[in-house]
């Protein structure tokens, strides 16, 4: 069957269902997008925003358990993990305690980096031509620091991003980026700059995407969750939802932290686990930085948008609580609080978590269920679905409708868990 008459039904409106959904029509598909809550409002609506090809290193580093262990302690400490009884968690964590060391770092970088680079150069081209109103921005960000120790160590990372992975960065003294970033407070020891970055306004992004697929005529299906496939055999002829069945010759499960819930669906376990972030989002401030910000001793990043500014940050495994944490809202203020010398404005107009879908090893999911033969899966995007999203659904779009694909799949495989 060639690709123009071959009908696909992508599950999950999210960045990364969006973009397959968009890749797919361009191949000639029909596409119809089931989404069980509505689209765009999982963790693609109120994350940072930041398009990062620097953020290549996987999160599981050198020297990482000692650090998350200690931290697990302070209750002002970006990383949090409530107590409580679940093998699947407490097995994700020992693995990810497993890889966090050099050589797992390196490889995993050189996964990660294929899909942030492509994923970058395909936003170029989407920008300039199909998602239109984005507050898209191009200048980069900075990750800027209080601590001289802190500094040093992370001059170690950058080293590793230029000599191993290309990444440009420029070192910025205490005085450069004073003069770079006049919202910052004085005193800071210094930054590091990463041109290449970009970053835009998710939620806009979302609303663009919606946009753009329904000018190609794909149909959106809002409230319509899947709850498994009907055969025959090892081929899915339908996807089941309450809102009956939704034929197709190929189905695309992008459903986030929510996937290994699907896993009667699968045919298999995936460990995915919900990681959870949170963002407050307020009016720019009268000095807004009008660089996009990350702040590594404390791990918060902030976003000027030009019609809004947001501070995000903290990963709690906390699994599917769906509760906003009032101390992990006070983290994110109280942390802006010593960078910036306006780091709040009034009104607040929203406080929010999403799920990122956290694998132990950073890297996404792409590959075909094991049950059935033409069911993809793309999920676990980690802290870079944002990033990582054009080119994860150009290359969903290349396996599924039998191009040559523009990045080797393998890295992404399911049964390398
Ligand atoms: C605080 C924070 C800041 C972040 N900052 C950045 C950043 O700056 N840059 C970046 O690249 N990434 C960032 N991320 C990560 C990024 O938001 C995620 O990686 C990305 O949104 C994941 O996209 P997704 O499409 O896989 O998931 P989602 O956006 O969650 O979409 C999955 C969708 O599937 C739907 N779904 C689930 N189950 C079903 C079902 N059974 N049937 C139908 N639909 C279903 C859900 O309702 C949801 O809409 C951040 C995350 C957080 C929390």
């Amino acid at each position: 069957m060639s690709a123009s008459n071959r009908q696909v039904v992508v599950i999950g409106g999210g960045a990364i269902g969006a973009a397959c959904a968009y890749y797919l029509c361009r191949a000639g598909c029909t596409v119809t997008l089931l989404e069980r809550d509505r689209f765009g409002k999982g963790c693609s609506h109120g994350n940072c925003g930041f398009i990062s090809p620097s953020h290549v290193l996987p999160l599981a580093e050198p020297g990482l358990v000692g650090k998350v262990l200690k931290s697990l302690f302070h209750r002002k400490s970006p990383f949090r993990v409530q107590p409580r009884f679940d093998l699947n968690l407490w097995a994700w964590l020992l693995q990810f305690a497993r890889r966090c060391n050099r050589t797992h770092l390196l490889a995993g970088g050189r996964a990660i980096q294929p899909l942030l680079a492509s994923s970058r150069r395909l936003y170029d081209e989407l920008m300039a031509a199909e998602l239109t109103d984005c507050e898209w921005h191009t200048q980069g960000v900075l990750f800027v620091f209080r601590s001289v120790v802190e500094m040093e160590a992370y001059a170690e990372s950058d080293r590793l991003l230029r000599d191993e992975f290309g990444v440009a960065s420029y070192r910025l003294s205490s005085a450069e980026v004073e003069a770079r970033e006049p919202a910052l407070k004085p005193g800071m020891v210094g930054a590091f700059h990463y041109p290449g970055d970009a970053h835009l306004r998710p939620d806009k992004l979302m609303a663009a995407w919606r946009r753009a697929l329904e000018a190609r005529g794909v149909t959106i299906r809002e409230h319509c969750p899947l709850t498994g496939f009907v055969g025959p055999g090892d081929t899915a002829r339908a996807a089941a939802t309450p809102a009956g069945e939704f034929p197709g010759d190929a189905f695309v499960l992008a459903t986030g932290a929510w996937t290994p819930l699907l896993r009667e669906a699968i045919g298999r376990s995936v460990p995915i686990q919900p990681g959870k972030g949170y963002s407050i989002t307020m009016p720019r401030p009268r000095l807004c930085p009008s660089l996009p910000l990350i702040f590594p001793e404390h791990k918060v990043a902030i976003t000027p948008m030009d019609s809004g500014y947001r501070i995000g940050s903290t990963m709690e495994f906390a699994g599917y609580d769906a509760t906003l944490n009032s101390q992990r809202l006070a983290f994110l203020r109280e942390s802006a609080a010593l960078y910036l010398r306006e780091p709040l404005a009034e009104p607040v107009l929203e406080e929010w978590f999403g799920w990122r879908p956290m694998t132990y090893d950073s890297l996404p999911i792409i590959d075909r269920s094991p049950r059935w033969a033409n069911v993809w899966i793309t999920a676990g995007h980690n802290m870079l679905g944002i990033s990582m999203s054009p080119a994860t659904g150009k290359l969903v779009s290349e396996l599924i409708t039998g191009q040559p694909p523009h990045l080797d799949p393998r890295p992404y495989a399911l049964s390398r868990f």
